[in-house]
């Protein structure tokens, strides 16, 4: 089964729709003019514009001050603040993303959030993107991980760090690889679902017959324009049971779980119920 990104963040996105006049509103900040950066940004303003939420984008050039990005970011009054990743090498990510309020931090960045993933996984409010995007698809398909052999490819603080965490969270069995791992291919074989986060085209070429095959990575494929994936797709769609495509697969479902996020955070400061995913059981906590 080829999973269909595009079409399931749709169906989530109507559920987000705010049909109250007023209403949240976002801000990013774009430093800098990089294409593929432009590109998410815009994305990230349709689905906006799909659940009727305000968002407003501060451009900023390449070589904006440390200090300066950090006095803008202060002042925002946004309900939600992100700053368009990856940055120019003479800012200091961490000191940036720390600066913005950490119950307005819609990327789920922040090192308190980041914490509280640690103890409270999945019913924390707000989820890092990617990793809550992958736990959507899980969920979609009805899969359950517990005592599931899971190898997690990569282990930023944006994706493979805190995805593993709520994978052992959901009683899942986690090995996690990365650029120092040896026989990495003997790890994808033994797993019953790949998840792949480490940006190197053609890394998963094989996986067990039946395998679940989930593709964060995202490069630049050998024709211009084209955007790959880590999984050699024409291969491993053979192998596995599920998979997901680059594009279509996670990264429209990263868009719409910032969306979510953003919901959440505008809930929390209504007073309103926010979502905690349903499926989580009650023994969820229990390590
Ligand atoms: P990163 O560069 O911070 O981390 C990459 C990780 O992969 C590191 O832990 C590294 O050790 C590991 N790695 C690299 N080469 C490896 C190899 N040969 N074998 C094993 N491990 C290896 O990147 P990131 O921010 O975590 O993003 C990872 C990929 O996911 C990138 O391609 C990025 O563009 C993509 N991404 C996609 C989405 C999405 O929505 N689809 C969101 C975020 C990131």
């Amino acid at each position: 089964m080829i999973f269909n990104g595009n079409q399931l963040a749709n169906q989530i996105l109507q559920t987000l729709r705010i049909s109250s006049k007023i209403k949240p509103k976002l801000g990013i900040c774009l430093v800098g003019d990089s294409p593929a950066s432009k590109s998410y940004v815009n994305r990230k303003l349709k689905a906006c514009q799909e659940i009727n939420v305000d968002a407003e984008v501060f451009n900023f050039k390449e070589n904006v001050g440390q200090d300066q990005l950090i006095k803008h970011i202060k002042q925002m009054d946004h309900d939600g603040i992100l700053v368009q990743l990856p940055l120019p090498q003479h800012l200091n990510k961490l000191d940036i993303i720390h600066s913005i309020p950490y119950e307005k931090d819609v990327d789920c960045l922040h090192m308190h959030n980041l914490q509280r993933i640690l103890v409270y996984g999945e019913l924390c409010e707000m989820l890092p993107c990617t990793p809550a995007a992958v736990l959507q698809i899980l969920d979609y398909y009805d899969i359950n991980v517990v005592g599931k052999r899971v190898t997690m490819i990569g282990r930023s603080f944006l994706v493979g760090l805190p995805l593993s965490l709520l994978l052992q969270k959901r009683n899942a069995t986690v090995t996690v690889c990365h650029r120092e791992t040896q026989k990495l291919d003997e790890h994808i074989m033994n797993a019953d679902i790949v998840i792949s986060a480490a940006g190197q085209p053609k890394l998963v070429r094989n996986v067990k017959q039946g395998a679940i095959v989930i593709d964060v990575g995202i490069s630049q494929g050998e024709k211009k324009g084209k955007i790959v994936g880590d999984v050699d797709f024409d291969i491993v769609k053979h192998q596995a049971s599920i998979i997901t495509p680059v594009p279509g697969g996670v990264g429209p479902m990263t868009v719409c779980m910032l969306m979510r996020n953003l919901c959440n955070i505008w809930k929390k400061k209504l007073g309103q119920p926010v979502y905690i995913n349903p499926k989580l059981s009650e023994a969820y906590l229990n390590d």
